[in-house]
């Protein structure tokens, strides 16, 4: 399927690996050219390598973290004007309600809400200006369900999607497409890091740890990151314009809602 977005250009944040990856992906097999990034640069440099090679868009690569100012203002730089935006950043880490103090909701805040909105006020402006947009924010389950161990996340997030819900009515009108993607369980580092927490909290094997997991989610396994991508592909295409403010759900059916 043709997503008639080729020749135009993204800025992916937190694109080395995992789901920012499989956006990244996706959009460079759509004909979209790319500004990448991620803190590390080998990684970030392998993976930019790899789409160059894979399907000959351009890569620019930023190495700088997307949650702090000077590596925001590093990227809008190199980014310049872009048609597509996916934010993302790493999550914030588990542990229980009573463990955090403000400096911690700060942090999870800056990382998760506070940072895609200042890149959305950066490049959405330039969107409007242009006629044409797209904005993806990698979000969570844990808005539609909360995750007890991630009360960061729950929190920091939630806020970032009634930003959305409201702006992206605000921008709709000039061509400027904004919505939420929400990843459950997929297989990516992230979820490695956390299975190796809960096991270290219970004592159980991280392969029980997941299996449990697995066992939760009706299409039996973890999502893939491609999957993810070629998802959020589609909410940066053509096709997309009539989507405004939605938070699409790929978690194999684990959330148990009717809606
Ligand atoms: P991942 O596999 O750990 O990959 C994270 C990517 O983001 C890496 O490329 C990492 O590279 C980059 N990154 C992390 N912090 C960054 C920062 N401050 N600035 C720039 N780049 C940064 O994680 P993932 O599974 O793809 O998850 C992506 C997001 O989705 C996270 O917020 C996660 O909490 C959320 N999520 C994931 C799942 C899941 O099942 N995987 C489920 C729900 C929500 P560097 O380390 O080199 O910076």
């Amino acid at each position: 399927m043709d997503l008639g977005i080729s020749g135009k250009r993204a800025l992916v944040c937190a694109s080395s690996k995992g789901l920012g990856l499989g956006c990244a992906r996706a959009l460079a097999e759509a004909g979209v050219d790319l500004v990448m990034n991620a803190r590390g640069s080998e990684a970030l440099e392998r993976a930019a390598a790899g789409i160059r090679q894979d399907f000959g868009v351009s890569v620019t690569t930023v190495a700088a973290d997307v949650t702090s100012d000077d590596g925001r203002a590093a990227l809008l730089k190199a980014a310049g004007e872009v048609d597509i935006l996916v934010t993302n950043a790493g999550g914030p880490p588990p542990g229980m309600w009573t463990d955090w103090d403000r400096e911690d909701f700060i942090k999870a805040l800056d990382a998760n809400m506070l940072t895609p909105i200042a890149l959305i006020k950066a490049l959405v402006p330039g969107m409007m200006d242009r006629g044409w947009g797209r904005v993806v924010n990698i979000t969570s389950v844990s808005v539609k369900a909360p995750i007890a161990v991630l009360g960061l996340s729950n929190a920091a997030r939630t806020g970032l999607t009634g930003y959305v819900a409201g702006t992206s009515r605000q921008v709709a009108a000039k061509g400027v497409i904004m919505n939420n993607l929400l990843p459950g369980l997929h297989a990516t580092d992230r979820t490695v890091s956390l299975d190796k927490a809960a096991s270290e909290a219970s004592g159980k094997p991280a392969a029980e740890i997941r299996a449990a997991k697995v066992a939760a989610i009706p299409a039996g396994r973890y999502g893939t990151a491609e999957e993810f991508g070629a998802t959020c592909a589609f909410m940066c295409s053509q096709f997309a314009g009539f989507m405004v403010g939605q938070n699409i759900l790929l978690d194999g059916g684990a959330t148990t809602t009717t809606m």
